[in-house]
């Protein structure tokens, strides 16, 4: 079962997760997906064949070195523009965690990352937030 509030990208990725169980690991007793577990194999096998379903590792590859973007240069700016070109429903923390992979960033180099922040600076604010935000203040000023 997945949470039917869970936005697109967070469900669809629980979808592929539980995806794996049903089709991998049925013959268990009991399984049980949790952060108790998460570094259990099972728990680990599942998270990525979510990503891989969602972003095929060799396309993501493929994808940076037609951006020219060499092993270990690749930047936060980069993944923003991969995420928005091919509007992968992965996160950026999928996405950071193949580029690390990969060898594309050196592990860690993501950490401190805003990663909403750097997409409104290269994209601009989309339309539906502009409009929440003027709603949230409009808000305000009448209390
Ligand atoms: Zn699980």
């Amino acid at each position: 079962m997945v949470n039917r509030f869970l936005p697109d990208s967070p469900a669809i990725f629980t979808m592929g997760h539980e995806l794996k169980h049903f089709l991998v690991d049925r013959d268990y007793k009991t399984l049980w997906c949790g952060d108790d577990n998460v570094n259990d194999k099972i728990e680990i096998g599942a998270e990525v064949f979510s990503a891989e379903l969602m972003f095929p590792e060799k396309d993501f590859e493929d994808l940076l070195v037609q951006m020219e973007v060499k092993k270990g240069e690749c930047n936060p700016e980069i993944l923003v523009r991969l995420k928005h070109a091919t509007k992968t429903t992965l996160s950026y923390a999928g996405l950071v965690k193949k580029a690390e992979f990969l060898g594309f960033a050196p592990k860690g180099s993501f950490n401190r990352v805003k990663w909403q922040q750097l997409e409104d600076q290269i994209y601009g604010v989309p339309i539906h937030r502009q409009i929440k935000r003027q709603r949230k203040q409009a808000k305000e000023l009448t209390w």
